[in-house]
């Protein structure tokens, strides 16, 4: 395909986009997880094109280990709102999905009834690259359904390693679901996961596990208490509440203290604040894996590396040594070019 042509078809999936066409957004997004050279350069015009969305959508992350009731509440809580007159795209980063290839949230069962409504759009994890390279493409699909008027973004994850921080990295709220715990154990949940969430939702607060639920939230009611409150939190936050996905209670309760957060966010600045940092963010981690990746292009530079991982490997020099040796030697060589 000439470049010209490139160029027009790329104008012609952006205004599509624009307007709200589901297949035109599945395109796009099948653009930007494209890791082929042609195919990133017509996704990065495809995002200029695209330009800033009118409006300011919810960017909500939520986590939550698995079995927690993830599903069952984007389900309930996505039907509430679509039915509300929202629109809802669901995207889900999944951890697993690069290590193993297998996923655990990609399972096409999930959140039936949502998917085949016209107001919601579901797309599972990017499966293939590195946890970078969901990110990226993450971030790229958040701005893809936006510019498709998409004004509830959720991003979803599993309850594991760094894909949390990932997540907090390119939203504007951070929900952590936990299922009801008895005993004053709080469930191993790590404080860098606590101090991260704006939102605690113990779900399942129905039948017998009800009471149970209810003395959990009091638990990490007090934890939060005693954890943080930071110039972008309001009186009230961070909050726990429970909730049933299964029979719906509490969801409404749920809801109101997102959009409250969000919205008080949102009139204070936080929200375009933390966006730009996030933006920010993101340009440093594109940068590092773009630079690493134009220096092992480079035989010689390749070939020094290994030299160096020898020698580190056999004690005769130190890994930091060796590292400003190749440092000097890229140095070097954007000074020659
Ligand atoms: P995920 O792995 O976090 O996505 O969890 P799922 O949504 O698949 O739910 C795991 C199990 O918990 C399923 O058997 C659900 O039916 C059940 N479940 C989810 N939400 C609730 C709830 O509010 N109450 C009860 N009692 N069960 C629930």
């Amino acid at each position: 395909m000439p470049a010209s042509d490139a160029i027009l078809d790329i104008e012609d999936i952006a205004s599509r986009i624009r307007a709200g066409e589901r297949r035109a957004l599945a395109r796009g997004i099948t653009l930007i997880e494209s890791t082929r050279k042609d195919h990133r350069t017509l996704a990065h015009r495809l995002m200029e094109r695209l330009g800033a969305p009118g409006s300011v959508a919810r960017r909500i992350g939520l986590s939550g280990t698995p079995g927690v009731g993830k599903s069952t509440f984007i389900e309930a809580m996505g039907l509430k709102l679509v039915e509300a007159g929202h629109r809802v795209a669901v995207l889900a980063v999944d951890p697993s999905s690069t290590v193993s290839g297998g996923s655990i949230l990609g399972d096409k069962t999930r959140m039936e009834q949502l998917s085949r409504h016209p107001s919601a759009f579901i797309r599972p994890s990017p499966s293939d690259g590195t946890l970078g390279g969901v990110a990226r493409r993450t971030r790229e699909t958040i701005r893809l359904v936006e510019a498709a008027g998409f004004d509830t973004v959720l991003v979803e994850t599993v309850g594991v390693g760094q894909s949390e921080t990932m997540v907090v990295e390119m939203t504007d709220i951070f929900l952590l679901l936990l299922a009801p715990a008895g005993g004053d154990e709080l469930q191993g949940v790590k404080r860098g996961i606590m101090e991260i969430a704006d939102v605690i939702v113990v779900n399942k607060a129905d039948g017998a596990l009800k009471p149970v639920a209810e003395s959990t939230r009091v638990d990490y009611a007090g934890a939060l208490r005693l954890m943080r409150r930071g110039p972008d939190d309001p009186d009230g936050y961070p909050c726990a509440l429970t909730c049933s996905a299964a029979t719906g209670d509490g969801l409404d309760e749920v809801w109101q203290a997102i959009c409250k957060l969000h919205d008080w966010r949102v009139a204070e600045g936080h929200v375009v604040e933390a966006r730009a940092r996030q933006g920010a963010i993101a340009l440093h981690r594109a940068l590092e894996q773009g630079v690493l990746k134009a220096v092992f292009a480079d035989p010689e530079i390749s070939r020094a590396l290994r030299q160096a991982e020898h020698a580190v490997a056999g004690g005769h020099i130190e890994p930091e040594a060796a590292a400003a040796g190749i440092v000097s030697m890229i140095g070097g060589r954007s000074a020659d070019g």
